[in-house]
């Protein structure tokens, strides 16, 4: 049991509930509003703004009207610059009560909060701010008499959809690139975690940024993120959620005005195990792979490859190493895993469990939920998962560890990609050429080799296959949020 000192009481008020739309914190055009729980309880923390169509109709027109006339348009790129570290200078400043809002809504655990997603989330903004004015286009030798160059423009008003898991951090990636870019944005937070998106709007007004620039509509999918997706005065909409709905917005830029589409989809990572491979790290950094953030992570390495000659004495350590795992309330110190976030999660996580049961998966550890109230469930172990198993085919984006055995490199290549995903994979080896072999066979759009989850601003992200389209982060992120004007001049 927690003892009294290692548990922090949340000192966090909520102060904004509203849609932000032109500067103005405002009610949703219907007046309805909707409730964000508590998923370590499952209570209403409070009642926030729901935007509709009629509330995207507004935002747009704002974010428009900001991209085309008034002080954003005629900021210069080093001043959108300051304004952008300003805003992480003040991030920084509230990180405790960012951390605290962010645990609330989604459950992480505060200090992981305020450790990974927080850091993450300022740097995220201060790279971006370094690059609002170095983005450049290009002069190119034409033939004849002409001089030829090119401009990098920023591709105008744009959508973002983000989804609960990252909640800060997601807004990050999406923002901080646009905005360094000179867009400017509609963008709408996950329903189950609307509040730390909505106090980064204060903050932002706060650091300066003129009316319209950056608009954040609370809301539910199919009505305010569908409205976005199907825009016809959005000019780029960048989403990061599940690859079915992922399907839905390209759909929606399709049907509309063919939109620019930029998408962060799902995952079923595989993260292989040779024999070689320093095995305390390899375990350690396979639990952390897969359980890190309850595991909702798109990126989790939910396909654990181990090989044959090591298989049993991993399994046994990773079992061990699982039933360790403290699960509790996101505000005690000592806590490794929260709730998953919300009741539809933890129910499609328990049916996984289930599916993985009647498949005959070796289940070795947890499968159960953890108390009576809240999404708690335990550390769960499948082993001897087989390639065609539901559990090692779908995204479970759950605490649910599959192993699976391989016997050679060729082999578990193939079977690594055998999937609709291509987000990322790992390699835990000490032999340079079998870790060489696999960043180079495997399809997905990041390899880690001995470590797993390393994130930085400046490092591209993003999915082959049904993973995504374009990549986020670095210079790559960035190009997603302009457009290339060639200009031609006779001489
Ligand atoms: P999850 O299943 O993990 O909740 P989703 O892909 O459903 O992931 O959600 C990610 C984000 O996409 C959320 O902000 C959600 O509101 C939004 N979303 C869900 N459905 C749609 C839709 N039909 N059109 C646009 N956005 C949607």
């Amino acid at each position: 049991m927690a003892t009294a000192t290692t548990v922090i009481e949340p000192k966090v008020k909520v102060t904004a509930t509203k849609l932000l739309i032109n500067g103005k914190w405002v009610d949703a055009a219907s007046g309805k509003t909707f409730p964000t729980i508590n998923p370590s309880t499952g209570e209403v923390i409070t009642q926030v703004a729901e935007a509709d169509a009629a509330d995207v109709d507004k935002a747009v027109a704002a974010a428009r009207a900001a991209f085309e006339k008034g002080a954003w348009r005629k900021m210069s790129a080093s001043a959108r610059g300051v304004l952008m570290n300003k805003l992480a200078d003040l991030i920084e400043k509230h990180a405790e009560e960012l951390a605290e809002l962010e645990s609330l809504d989604n459950g992480k655990p505060y200090q992981v909060a305020l450790a990974a997603d927080l850091q993450l989330t300022i740097a995220c903004y201060r790279y971006y701010a370094g690059w609002a004015d170095k983005i450049q286009g290009k002069t190119i030798p034409v033939q004849g008499r002409y001089f030829t160059y090119t401009k990098h423009e920023p591709v105008g008003v744009v959508g973002q959809i983000i989804p609960w898991n990252f909640p800060l951090l997601m807004q990050a990636w999406k923002l901080a690139p646009a905005l360094a870019a000179g867009c400017t944005s509609v963008l709408k937070p996950a329903e189950q975690t609307p509040l730390t998106a909505l106090r980064v709007g204060e903050l932002m007004m706060e650091a300066g940024f003129p009316d319209g620039v950056v608009n954040i509509l609370p809301g539910y999918g199919p009505t305010a993120g569908a409205a976005i997706a199907r825009h016809m005065d959005v000019d780029k909409v960048a989403f990061t959620g599940s690859t079915e709905v992922g399907h839905l917005i390209m759909r929606g830029a399709a049907d509309s005005n063919l939109k620019r589409v930029t998408l962060e989809l799902g995952g079923k990572s595989p993260n292989i195990v040779f024999a070689d491979a320093d095995m305390d790290k390899a375990i350690e950094g396979a639990h952390f792979a897969l359980f890190f953030n309850q595991g909702q992570c798109c990126c989790a390495g939910s396909r654990l490859f181990v090989e044959e000659k090591c298989y049993d004495e991993f399994v046994a350590k990773s079992v061990e190493r699982a039933k360790k795992r403290t699960v509790g309330n996101p505000f005690d110190k000592k806590t490794e895993q929260g709730p998953q976030v919300d009741q539809d999660q933890f129910n499609k996580v328990m049916g996984y469990i289930e599916t993985g049961k009647k498949e005959n998966a070796k289940l070795l550890a947890g499968g159960n939920r953890v108390g009576d109230k809240g999404y708690f469930i335990e550390p769960t172990v499948f082993a001897d998962v087989q390639d065609n198993m539901t559990i090692a085919r779908e995204e479970i984006f759950g605490p649910v560890m599959s192993i699976l055995k391989f016997k050679d490199i060729s082999e578990v290549v193939e079977r690594a990609n055998k999937s609709v995903y291509g987000l990322a994979a790992a390699v835990w080896t000490q032999d340079i050429t079998k870790a060489h072999a696999i960043a180079d066979g495997v399809r997905a759009g990041t390899v880690w080799v001995n470590c797993y989850d390393v994130f930085d601003a400046a490092a591209p992200f993003g999915g082959f296959k049904q993973s995504g389209l374009g990549r986020e982060l670095g210079e790559y992120g960035l190009a997603n949020y302009t457009e290339v004007k060639t200009v031609t001049v006779k001489l």
